[in-house]
């Protein structure tokens, strides 16, 4: 959901590993420069198979989650916080569909048309809300989620 009055929203993505062992990354950033983000952060990561997990967690009882949380370790990702105004649905719509595969044919300009391949190995992540986006950024630079800190500042 867009923050309004111009102001910026964060959102996070990361370069899965197919992406990034394919030598994706600098397409992929000049993707996201030219599109008005800015990278405000970003880390490369070897992911466990508990970090993965957690960070899918809301698809544990999915039948394809043994074999994304084997995708997600199969080597380094990047992580990247992007700030844009409205910047978790624009980024939503720059990587394009879950299925790479069909992404090269409806959404050609897409991330995912570019780096990506089927359903599971697209190559690319991108928070889905305001609220996942937060959770996200928390979970790998271990800060305070934005909405609790401005909460806690207002009730000193
Ligand atoms: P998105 O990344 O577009 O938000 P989901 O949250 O539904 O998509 O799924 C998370 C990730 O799990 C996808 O990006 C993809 O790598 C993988 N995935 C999703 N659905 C499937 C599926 N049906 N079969 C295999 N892998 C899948
Ligand atoms: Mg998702």
């Amino acid at each position: 959901s867009s923050t309004g009055r111009g102001e910026k929203e964060r959102t996070l993505g990361i370069i899965k590993p197919d992406g990034l062992s394919g030598n994706y990354t600098n397409r992929i950033k000049q993707v996201i420069l030219e599109s008005g983000f800015e990278i405000s952060k970003e880390i490369v990561i070897q992911l466990d198979e508990q970090d993965a997990a957690n960070f899918y967690a809301e698809h544990s009882s999915k039948i394809f989650f043994t074999d994304l949380i084997r995708y997600m370790t199969s080597g380094p990702v990047l992580v990247m916080i992007l700030e844009k105004e409205d910047g978790v649905a624009h980024w939503r719509n720059l990587i394009g569909p879950t299925d790479a595969g069909k992404a090269k044919i409806t959404h050609p300009h897409s991330i995912r048309a570019m780096c990506g391949i089927d359903l599971e190995k697209n190559c690319i992540h991108g928070s889905d809300s305001h609220q996942s986006a937060e959770r996200e950024i928390a979970f790998f630079f271990k800060e305070a989620p934005l909405d609790e800190a401005v909460r806690k500042h207002d009730e000193l």
